[in-house]
């Protein structure tokens, strides 16, 4: 008997991954676990890890991207899928407090890692940690039915959801009516803590007033999986997953491999142009470029189709990111910090409704050395800066006076919150303004966490992974379900595959 055709090797699948940020890293490291796949991974710029991203200059090291890691067992499911354990590569450590939240009127609040430890706050009273207990409680419900919807069955539309036909006791959960700030109101009467859980919106980058109250699953996760710092900074993260791949001969990486184009057969991929003349033949193309700059500047799709896509899947806003390292310590300052604005709405309102830079922004001020004193030199300190602003309007971008006004702003907002002469302590500066971003990383108008989540919009839903215009197209990262902030890239990049095997399996019965 002729068995010749048993000893051929299997025709791999040659999967295309078109950027190498935590999405494309994820999906890469997913699909290695598969023996049928050999896979190329294109990244435009010179390192991995997309907006993780590193700057050192002068003693100082400033991670220029992510800063709170939520959720650490979605990226350890990576090592473990290799037999590998996370904390060989990526050590993490807890952060205490989670926040330091900073009032106008001179209160401080340090979120606690747990509830009942918030009565070391003493502007709080016995009944504000019971309403925060109740809130708790309702959290612990909205989680159960985003796992139900995310983890359990990766839906990724609310008709999905209504089609899957969960329970009415668990659909009910989600508040579908209500708002992220409508859910919080409901249990929490202190004013301050209103504008603490009301901020947690900052992990995808929305408005609590626009965000559906599904949201409200945020605080919940950072209670329940807690808050970590990767040692010797977050840009590790990268780094490790790197270390990773480097064990894993399927994965082909190449740098400055920028994408421009690909080769269309009816709704079908099979070429992907590089920008240096490289052609490459693709039976999957998995895009960790953000969805709708892909359609529009690769795939090239109709300016109509475009339009829609961003009606419904708008993006999240970007930031205004100032990277200071002073020769003074700060030692007010906790690793994560929070100086809130007088008027919150109004905040809001600017970024996502009025297109303005708010004169009295809410200002996310991280402080790593707190927890880590190797990241810069012994008696100055890293203050890394992050007020939300909104993304790019094509139509009227904001002026370089406007960046330096709103510059003066915040800085003037941080002194008189406490942080004394901090103009006159800088001794690096480095900004990172939307168009910075947007250039770096191809995202949608600069935005930094994908698609925005607005109850009317989306629902919170994201873009799907599975192409609806190309057959053999997917996508992976923060405009995609099941949204922004690592934890949620990251586990895209792990879903990815599901939908392809089951893809695969589809045909095959076909
Ligand atoms: C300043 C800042 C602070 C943040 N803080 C946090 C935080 O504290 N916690 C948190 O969880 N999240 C945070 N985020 C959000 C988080 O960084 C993102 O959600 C996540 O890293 C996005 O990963 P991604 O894979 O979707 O996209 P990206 O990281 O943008 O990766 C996309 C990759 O594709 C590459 N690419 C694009 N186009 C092409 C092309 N044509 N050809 C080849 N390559 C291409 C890009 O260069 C990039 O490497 C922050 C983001 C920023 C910018």
């Amino acid at each position: 008997m002729d068995d010749s055709r048993y000893n051929k090797p299997m025709k791999k699948t040659k999967v295309v991954i078109v950027g190498a940020g935590l999405g494309g890293m994820s999906a890469a490291i997913s699909l290695a676990a598969h023996p049928q796949f050999e896979i190329t991974l294109l990244e435009k710029n010179t390192h991995l890890g997309g907006k993780l991203n590193l700057k050192e200059t002068q003693g100082f090291s400033f991670d220029l991207g992510p800063s709170i890691l939520t959720m650490p067992h979605l990226f350890e499911r990576l090592f473990v899928m290799h037999g590998k354990a996370m904390q060989d590569f990526i050590p993490i450590e807890p952060v205490r407090p989670h926040w330091r939240n900073f009032f106008e009127d001179g209160t401080v609040i340090d979120l606690t890692h747990k509830i009942d430890h918030m009565l070391v706050n003493q502007s709080l009273s016995p009944m504000d940690v019971e309403d925060l207990k109740r809130f708790y409680a309702y959290t612990e419900q909205i989680y159960e039915l985003a796992s139900f919807v995310v983890f359990d069955n990766q839906l990724e539309n609310t008709a999905a959801v209504i089609k899957k036909k969960p329970s009415l006791k668990l659909f009910l959960k989600m508040d579908y009516f209500s708002t992220m700030d409508q859910g919080v109101r409901r249990y929490i009467k202190n004013p301050y803590m209103i504008d603490i859980l009301n901020y947690f919106i900052k992990y995808v980058g929305s408005s609590p007033y626009d965000a559906p109250a599904l949201m409200n699953l945020l605080p919940y996760i950072q209670w329940k999986f807690d808050l970590w710092y990767v040692k010797d900074g977050m840009f590790n993260i990268s780094r490790g997953l790197k270390k990773l791949i480097d064990t894993l001969p399927q994965i082909q990486i190449k740098y400055q491999a920028e994408v421009l184009n690909v080769t269309k057969h009816g709704n079908h991929l099979s070429h992907v142009h590089l920008k240096d003349g490289t052609t490459l033949e693709a039976d999957i193309v998995i895009s960790n470029m953000e969805a709708i700059p892909f359609y529009e500047k690769i795939t090239k799709e109709s300016s109509r189709f475009i339009q829609k896509y961003n009606q419904k899947f708008h993006p999240a806003c970007s930031g205004f990111a100032l990277h200071l390292g002073t020769d003074k310590v700060y030692p007010q300052l906790a690793h994560h910090n929070f100086f809130y604005s007088k008027d919150s709405k109004t905040n809001f309102k600017n970024i996502f409704h009025r297109h303005r830079l708010n004169e009295d922004p809410t200002i996310y001020l991280v402080a790593p050395m707190r927890t880590d004193p190797s990241q810069g030199p012994k008696g100055g300190d890293i203050i890394k800066i992050l007020p939300h602003i909104p993304v790019i309007d094509p139509k009227k971008p904001f002026t370089q006076e406007e960046y330096a006004t709103y510059r003066d702003h915040v800085l003037t907002k941080l002194e008189r919150m406490g942080l004394t002469d901090l103009r006159k302590h800088i001794v690096v500066e480095e900004l990172w303004v939307p168009e910075t971003i947007q250039d770096m990383y191809n995202s949608n108008m600069g935005s930094i966490y994908g698609v925005v989540s607005d109850r009317r919009r989306n629902m919170g839903f994201k873009i799907p992974k599975k192409s609806v215009l190309y057959d053999n197209l997917y996508f992976v990262g923060g405009s995609v379900n099941p949204g922004g902030g690592m934890p949620m890239v990251v586990l895209s990049g792990q879903q990815v595959v599901d939908q392809i095997l089951q893809n695969d399996a589809l045909k095959m019965i076909k």
